[in-house]
């Protein structure tokens, strides 16, 4: 016995009571809680191991060997890590059908600028989907790098809450940008991902020496592309990239995509030692073993369960007197306009939470309220279907929102509280987690 044994035998709990007890009270709370954020999933046992293994002890800065078996890391030691990244790569590209990854970006913020810093320089012209249509910071948002240090312009959406297909047309060839970016965190409906091809055909038809590069960012949507239920952005965009723990229900972080061997290249070079240092093997196996998992037809099931939900909840809200943005869904989120109940995004999402329904609230378009109040409230089904929620579960969760909203003034509203609270309990227990 070494003198580290406690070192490397002692747990958590054992070694610091403060961390472990706090993480005790998280998973507490995520065990009591209905899981409305969109952009929130649960990951299964297996993908938790893989991502708190040993693994984080391992640095791996470069690439798993070339197409020819060429050693690409900048450190010794990597044979199994190779395996494991490789491994990865190879599933992530069957799964989106495309020719080449990089799995290594940190976070889908992280590979958002890779992208942009491979092909656009500062001060060259962006055209992204505005942060209060649906758009993510990253697609141009004043406060981030890609608002600050390119020239960012911002489409929106139609009167109907759809995305402004001819709108994205007229700025295109009005700034002939080096990057448009199609994609979206708020947006329930389905995108047209040919008909923006086709927009850019026309637009490189006219303008011969000026390349637009077609970026797709399938952060929340990706479990739904592989899932079949969503279009996939292959083979129509130049860059794709996602998240890897929204709807993919894998370890948090992010992937690149793309089918040209150019694009490939700039990409590897931008991650490292563009924008990263070493990656993440850690959180790179746990994307390894929630990509197998995407493969199976299981996943399949879920995906088309998550859709099913998310319809069920807003045919139910619909009935009870809210309005949807769009009027609908087509996938996993769903975004709510309370202005016909008078009480804004700000004091839903608190009033949910105390009764443990965890959303966030939302703009809507062309919002009177501001980013700061909202009169919207964004809703997802994919981590309550991940537990096993069904139609008729979705639908009642749905009527526990309402009753939870709508009395918010009664002089009975403790016991209306302590009412839904006792249902959401008898759900969450019902539907259990690891
Ligand atoms: C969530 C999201 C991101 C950012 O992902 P992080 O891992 O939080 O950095 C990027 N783009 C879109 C469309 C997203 O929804």
């Amino acid at each position: 016995m070494g003198n580290n044994t406690s070192f490397f035998k002692s747990g958590l709990k054992a070694q610091d009571k403060v961390v472990a007890g706090f993480i005790e009270q998280e998973f507490q709370r995520q065990k009591d809680g209905i899981e409305l954020i969109a952009s929130e999933n649960i990951v299964s046992k297996a993908v938790l191991e893989a991502t708190g293994s040993i693994l984080t002890n391992k640095y791996a800065e470069g690439l798993p060997p070339g197409p020819n078996g060429e050693y690409r890391r900048y450190y010794q030691g990597c044979e199994f890590i190779d395996k494991i990244e490789t491994l990865c790569i190879e599933r992530v590209k069957k799964l989106f059908k495309c020719k080449h990854a990089n799995v290594q970006p940190h976070s889908g913020a992280s590979a958002n600028l890779a992208v942009m810093f491979a092909f656009v320089k500062p001060g060259d012209t962006i055209v992204g989907m505005s942060l209060d249509a649906g758009g993510h910071l990253t697609h141009g948002a004043a406060p981030t790098i890609s608002g600050k240090w390119f020239n960012a312009v911002q489409y929106g959406l139609t009167d109907e809450g759809l995305l402004n297909y001819e709108e994205i047309e007229k700025l295109v060839f009005q700034h002939k940008p080096t990057l448009l970016i199609i994609g979206a965190s708020a947006y329930p409906r389905e995108i047209n991902f040919k008909k923006i091809r086709e927009i850019l055909d026309r637009y490189h038809a006219k303008n011969t020496k000026h390349k637009c590069i077609y970026m797709v960012d399938i952060a929340h949507i990706a479990g739904l592309v592989v899932g079949g239920q969503h279009m996939s952005p292959f083979p129509y965009a130049d860059v794709v990239t996602t998240t890897t723990h929204k709807t993919l229900r894998g370890t948090r972080g992010a992937v690149i995509m793309c089918n040209d061997e150019d694009y490939i290249k700039q990409i590897n070079r931008s991650v490292f030692p563009g924008c990263q240092g070493g990656p993440l093997e850690h959180a790179i196996a746990g994307k390894a073993v929630a990509f197998g998992e995407a493969l199976k037809p299981e996943f399949k099931q879920y995906i088309k369960q998550v859709v099913l939900n998310c319809k069920a909840m807003a045919k139910r809200l619909l009935e009870l007197g809210y309005k949807l943005v769009s009027g609908g869904t087509d996938n996993h989120l769903l975004l709510v306009d309370l202005t016909p109940k008078g009480i804004t995004g700000k004091d839903a999402d608190k009033l949910l939470q105390d009764v443990n329904i965890t959303t966030n609230k939302n703009t809507i378009p062309n919002d009177p309220l501001g980013p700061k109040i909202t009169s919207g409230l964004r809703l997802g089904t994919a981590a309550i279907t991940t537990r096993g929620f069904k139609e008729k579960d979705a639908i009642k969760v749905a009527e526990l929102i309402d009753k939870t909203l709508i009395n918010k003034d009664k002089s009975n509203y403790a016991k209306i509280k302590a009412e839904v609270k006792k249902e959401i309990k008898a759900l969450t227990t019902k539907y259990p987690i690891y």
